[in-house]
C-alpha cells in the first residue's frame, strides 16, 4: 500500500507512578503520557474499506465498514472495536481510510501501547473526517473498544492519559468523577526509569476481569455487612476494610484492603510531591508493589526480583510493578548520579538468575496525542 498521508498522529505510551489498578475501583491514579509513541498515517480513501498496515506485525488488513466484526488477530481487534464503538455514535459519517502504523511502544509491557493505538486511532479518525468528538467521547469510545473487542474490561485511566498527558506534568485523576489536576513533575535529581522483564505471563487478560469481579464481590459484601450501599470500593477507607477481617472471604478481603489503601497512598504520596518529598513517594511505590504482590496478587517472580534487588541501593528510593501484573515493567525512581552503574548491576542480576535480557526504558514526560496535517 503506498500512499500519501493527510495526517500523521503520535499517540503517546503511559506511565503511572502510583494507582495500581485503582481505577476501575473508582479511585485515584497518578499517570500521565510519555515522549514515546506509536505514529499513523491516515488518509481518508473515498471507498468503504479500511486498509491497515502495521510495521511491527509486518502484516496488514482490509475491512469493509458495513461488517466490522471481531477477528481472530488479536491486534486486529484494537482497530476494528475503535471503528465499531465510532459507528455506533456517529455512523456513516466514518468513510473508508488507509492507516500505516509504526512505533516505538514495546507491546505488552504495561506502557499501555494498546491505549495509545485506540486513542491514536480514534483522534486521528476525529480529524480527518471532522466528527467533533470531544476528548471525553474518544477517551470513553477507545475504553469501549477494549472492552467490547479485545475483552480487556480496563479502566479510563490508560485512555485518559494518553489523550489528556502534558509534558512536565503527572495528572492526579478522580476515575469515579473523572476530576482531575496537572501535578507539577520535577523528580530531579531523580529519573524515572522502567526496567522492562521481557516476560508476559499470558494471565493478563483473564487474571485483570477475574481481579474486577473480585473487587465488586468484596464491594457487595461489605455494603451488605455494613448496611451500606458505595458504588465503588474506593468509596470505602482502608479502616473500614480493616474491621471486615474474618468477615469476608481472606482473599476479596485482601483484594479490598489492598485498593483502598493503594487509594490513600495516591491521595498522600501527591501531598507530599507537592511538597517536594521525594522520598515519601518512593516509600509508596515500595509499599504498593507490597501489596500488588501479596495482597493483589498480580505480580511475578521477575517483578518482584527487581523491586527486591533495588531494596540494596540507596540511589533507587522507590520501585513498583506497573500495569495490568504477570510480567511487563517496573517503574523506579533513581538518583542520576547513579543511575548508569544500578542499570549495569541489575540487568547483570536479572540475567544470571532468569537468563533473560533485561531492557531499561528511560521515560521522560510527554503530550497526548498530537495531530500534523500534511501540506503537498
Ligand atoms: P500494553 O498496553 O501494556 O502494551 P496490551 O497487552 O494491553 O499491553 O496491548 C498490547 C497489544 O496492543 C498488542 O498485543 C497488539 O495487539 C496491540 N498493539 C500495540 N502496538 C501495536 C502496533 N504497533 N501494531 C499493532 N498492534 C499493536
Ligand atoms: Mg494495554
Amino acid at each position: 500500500m503506498s500512499f500519501k498521508a493527510e495526517i500523521i498522529v503520535k499517540s503517546p505510551g503511559r506511565i503511572n507512578l502510583i494507582g495500581g489498578h485503582t481505577d476501575y475501583n473508582g479511585g485515584f491514579v497518578l499517570p500521565t503520557a510519555i515522549e514515546k509513541t506509536i505514529e499513523l498515517s491516515l488518509s481518508k480513501n473515498g471507498t468503504r474499506t479500511c486498509t491497515i498496515k502495521s510495521g511491527d506485525y509486518k502484516s496488514g488488513f482490509s475491512v469493509d465498514l458495513d461488517s466490522i466484526e471481531k477477528s481472530n488477530f488479536h491486534w486486529h481487534n484494537y482497530i476494528l472495536g475503535v471503528i465499531a464503538e465510532i459507528q455506533k455514535i456517529k455512523g456513516e459519517q466514518l468513510g473508508g481510510f488507509d492507516c500505516v502504523i509504526s512505533s516505538s511502544l514495546p507491546m505488552g509491557s504495561g506502557i499501555s501501547s494498546s491505549a495509545a493505538l485506540e486513542c491514536g486511532l480514534a483522534k486521528g479518525l476525529n480529524e480527518l473526517f471532522g466528527l467533533e468528538l470531544s476528548e471525553m467521547q474518544l477517551i470513553e469510545l477507545s475504553r469501549d473498544a477494549e472492552h467490547n473487542f479485545v475483552g480487556t474490561k480496563c479502566g479510563i485511566m490508560d485512555q485518559f492519559a494518553v489523550v489528556m498527558g502534558k509534558k512536565n506534568q503527572l495528572i492526579k485523576l478522580n476515575c469515579k468523577t473523572l476530576e482531575y489536576e496537572y501535578v507539577e513533575a520535577d523528580f530531579n535529581p531523580y529519573k524515572i526509569v522502567l526496567l522492562n522483564t521481557n516476560v508476559s505471563h499470558n494471565l493478563s487478560t483473564s487474571e485483570y476481569n477475574t481481579r474486577r469481579e473480585e473487587c465488586q464481590a468484596a464491594l457487595d459484601m461489605i455494603n451488605q455487612k455494613s448496611k451500606t450501599s458505595y458504588k465503588y470500593l474506593c468509596d470505602v477507607t482502608s479502616e473500614s476494610v480493616k474491621k471486615m477481617e474474618g468477615f469476608m472471604p481472606a482473599k476479596l478481603y485482601n483484594r479490598a484492603l489492598y485498593v483502598t489503601q493503594e487509594n490513600e497512598r495516591v491521595v498522600k504520596g501527591v501531598k507530599e510531591l507537592a511538597k517536594g518529598d521525594l522520598s515519601f513517594l518512593g516509600k509508596c511505590l515500595y509499599e504498593s508493589h507490597h501489596g500488588l504482590q501479596h495482597l493483589y496478587e498480580v505480580s511475578c517472580p521477575e517483578l518482584d526480583f527487581l523491586v527486591e534487588f533495588s531494596k540494596e541501593y540507596t540511589d533507587v528510593i522507590g520501585s513498583r510493578m506497573m500495569g495490568g501484573g504477570f510480567g511487563g515493567c517496573t517503574i523506579n525512581l533513581v538518583h542520576k548520579s547513579g543511575l548508569k552503574a544500578y542499570i549495569e548491576k541489575v540487568a547483570k542480576a536479572y540475567y544470571k538468575k532468569f537468563n533473560i535480557e533485561l531492557t531499561p526504558i528511560m521515560v521522560s514526560t510527554g503530550d497526548g496525542v498530537t495531530i500534523t496535517r500534511q501540506t503537498n
